[in-house]
């Protein structure tokens, strides 16, 4: 039979069909500075189950950066491709604690880890993921792009490629992308809108420029909204709310 991956599905009224989600390890320490902070997980989990309840297909890519970063390792000493596999692997223990959250909550997940660990979880097979959607089940990809010198933004893009999601929403510490950071430049203004090349040119930083470029290629409009703000998910979903869109035109 053939697999089917499809775009928006004018039969309904959802803006987005299926959607990948993207946060950063950060984004789950909550009050911490360092791991897990379980009351975060459970309401990100939360806000993802409300997006779910609106009919569309969620998968999820979420950093590592909570437990380990490889560039601080290469930075200690050791070999890069070794402190990578050890941030991928923190990346795994992440997508475990989101799925059990979410289990908790009555939705049913999927984690697959592009480096297969079988007794862990499923390895990453792109057929198997859709259909898992196509279910109703989320999917959390694990250990990024299973690759050392890459980041969860580019397994983000490349997973939201892969699996033919309408958009990727990349949940940060802001409400948007902003001309400098707000937190320390109080005169920084948030942009509305940008286009793929604009984020390039400005070096935006929002998200890596491997991710940018994958997005753009396969016009993926990357939405990007504050994690933090609760009902921000579903809002951004339902087309309100606060965010910056990225796409082609700008
Ligand atoms: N990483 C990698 N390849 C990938 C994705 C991630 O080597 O495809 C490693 C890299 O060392 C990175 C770490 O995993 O520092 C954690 O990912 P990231 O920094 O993207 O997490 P975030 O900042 O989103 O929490």
């Amino acid at each position: 039979m053939a697999i089917r991956i499809t775009r928006s599905d004018e039969t309904t009224n959802l803006r987005y069909r299926r959607i990948l989600l993207k946060i950063s390890g950060e984004a789950l320490m909550g009050k911490g500075e360092y791991g897990l902070e379980p009351e975060t997980v459970t309401r990100v989990a939360a806000e993802v189950k409300a997006v779910r309840e609106m009919g569309v297909e969620v998968c999820l890519v979420i950093g590592g950066g909570n437990i380990f970063r490889g560039v601080s390792g290469a930075a200690s000493g050791m070999e890069r491709a070794s402190a990578d596999y050890m941030g991928m692997l923190a990346t795994v223990i992440n997508a475990l604690a989101m799925q059990s959250a979410l289990e908790r909550i009555g939705v049913q997940t999927r984690v697959q880890s592009a480096i297969p660990m079988a007794t862990v979880c499923e390895p990453y097979i792109r057929r198997r993921a859709v259909r898992h959607m196509e279910k109703g089940r989320v999917v959390i990809f694990g250990a990024g792009t299973g690759n050392p010198f890459f980041t969860t933004d580019t397994a983000a893009a490349l997973r939201a490629s892969e699996m033919g999601c309408d958009a990727l929403l990349k949940g940060t510490q802001v409400d948007g992308v902003y001309t400098a950071d707000p937190k320390r430049v109080p005169t920084a203004e948030r942009y509305e809108r940008l286009s793929f090349q604009e984020v390039l040119a400005k070096d935006l930083r929002v998200m890596d420029a491997s991710a940018i470029s994958l997005a753009r290629d396969n016009r993926i409009p990357i939405l990007v909204f504050s994690i933090h703000t609760a009902g921000a998910l579903a809002e951004v979903v339902a087309g309100r709310g606060r965010f910056t869109v990225i796409t082609e035109e700008g």
